[in-house]
Parts: structure tokens; C-alpha cells; sequence
């Protein structure tokens, strides 16, 4: 189940478009990918490394099967494979655990959802499963830092509409990636008005708060460990429907 960058509609299978600069993002048609081009994917399409030109270009054929940029390259599209169905279940829930209800009005440009993956498969360019060993809040400054060639990660620090995850595959060094390159999702919510500006007591920003306590067993938020079990015994699909309804 891919869904379009743009629009967000599910994409019918044989169908889906990709970005042919980065070939992460996909699309339902050739007109979303007009506008996103347009509107802010030209700014954020980061092609990978393994595809780029010494000439500052990119290259439209695959790097030659067997060579370690082919096989960092097939590393990262499987991530990407896996990360477009988990997307939706992913943005539920940086919304909900952004908290804007009880955090300022910036949170979502101070703050995103960070999430480290490891691989559950043996040959890490086919994997299809992934585990999620952090799901945090984590602070865009302290990202930052730690990743100085991401360039930056929020665009626009006035937008307080616009949220996002990061997510990245743990350091594997025995792959010679450490760590494999960052993705970073994302979008602007309107629900953020709901829990921001809405009425406070008993209204929809309430209606979460016991995902904010933490388990004791783990001292990590609810929300976190349940993202984590999703992950972990869900397919993607039927998280996405669970999730759906439980925001509402
Ligand atoms: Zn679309
Ligand atoms: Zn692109």
C-alpha cells in the first residue's frame, strides 16, 4: 500500500510514479509530482550519494550490481520500500506524541519524532522487516547537530503548522554505513489546531493523555511502546487502520 507523497491518496498497485531525481518519494500522478516539485520537493529531494555525479548531477542508471555504492543504494531503497507503508502510521503518531495540547505553540518546529529501525532480514538490500529500537521525542537542534551534512531539517521555522519524523536505520558499521543516510517526513497537520487551540478538560487533546504516561515496566511514553508492538507483530495495513480510528 504506497501512498502518494502529494495528495496522501493510496497508489493502485502498478501505478505509482516516482521522483526520478531521489526515486524515494511516489506519486499518484504526474500532476502531483508537478506540484510537489514545485511547492517543496525541489528543495528536499535528496538524491543518494550512490547516485550522484561528480559533476553535481545524477546518474540514471543503477551503480553495477556487486559494488559496494549498489549495494548501499539497495540498502536504502529497501528502507524506503518499508517506510512508504509505514508512513501514515508513522505521522499519527508524531502528532499525537508532539502533545501540542500541553507543549508551546513551536513544538513541531523545535521538536519531531525520531525513530531509529533495525533490519530483522539477513541480506539488509532485500529487507522487507524492520524493528523500531528508539521512538523519542527528539530536539531538531540536537538532530541537527548530530547530522550536520542533513542541512537542516526543519525549511521554515515560522510554519508551526508543519510537523515531521525523522527516521533512520541504526549504525550497522559492518556494512560500512554509519549511519545510513536519514529520512525525514514531512507535512503540514491540521489537527495540531485541534489539540492546540481547543478546549482543554475534556476535549480532543484529552483524549490522548494516557498515551503520555509512561509504562513502567519501560519508564518510555505509552505511545512509544505501543508503536513499537505495532511494528513489531502488524502489518503495515492493518496498523494504518487502527491508528486511523483511533485518532478519529
Ligand atoms: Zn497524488
Ligand atoms: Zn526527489
Amino acid at each position: 500500500m504506497v501512498k502518494c507523497y502529494y495528495c496522501n491518496t493510496t497508489i493502485p498497485a502498478g501505478e505509482v510514479k516516482r521522483c526520478g531525481r531521489c526515486r524515494l518519494v511516489t506519486y499518484c500522478s504526474k500532476n502531483c509530482q508537478t506540484i510537489s516539485w514545485k511547492a517543496s520537493h525541489k528543495a528536499n529531494c535528496r538524491p543518494h550519494p550512490s547516485l550522484l555525479l561528480p559533476n553535481g548531477g545524477v546518474r540514471s542508471d543503477k551503480p553495477a550490481k556487486g559494488t559496494d555504492e549498489r549495494l548501499q543504494l539497495d540498502i536504502d531503497m529497501a528502507l524506503s520500500s518499508w517506510l512508504a507503508k509505514w508512513r501514515t502510521v508513522f505521522q499519527i503518531n508524531t502528532t499525537l506524541a508532539l502533545d501540542f495540547a500541553h507543549n508551546p505553540p513551536d513544538y513541531g518546529v523545535t521538536h519531531c519524532l525520531y525513530l531509529i529501525v533495525e533490519p530483522l532480514e539477513e541480506d539488509l538490500a532485500k529487507c522487507k522487516k524492520y524493528r523500531l529500537v528508539e521512538a523519542s521525542i527528539a530536539s531538531v537542534a540536537d538532530l541537527d547537530a548530530k547530522f550536520p551534512e542533513f542541512g537542516g531539517i526543519v525549511d521554515d521555522t515560522n510554519d508551526t503548522l508543519r510537523v515531521r519524523f525523522v527516521l533512520q536505520l541504526r549504525d550497522m558499521p559492518e556494512y560500512g554505513c554509519t549511519p545510513l543516510r536519514m529520512r525525514r517526513v514531512q507535512w503540514s497537520d491540521l489537527n495540531i489546531l485541534r489539540f492546540r487551540d481547543g478546549p482543554k478538560g475534556d476535549g480532543a487533546a484529552d483524549k490522548f493523555s494516557e498515551f503520555h504516561k509512561l509504562d513502567p515496566q519501560t519508564g518510555e511514553p505509552i505511545w512509544a511502546v505501543m508503536l513499537k508492538h505495532a511494528v513489531e507483530t502488524m502489518e503495515a495495513e492493518e496498523a494504518t487502520r487502527k491508528y486511523g480510528m483511533a485518532r478519529g
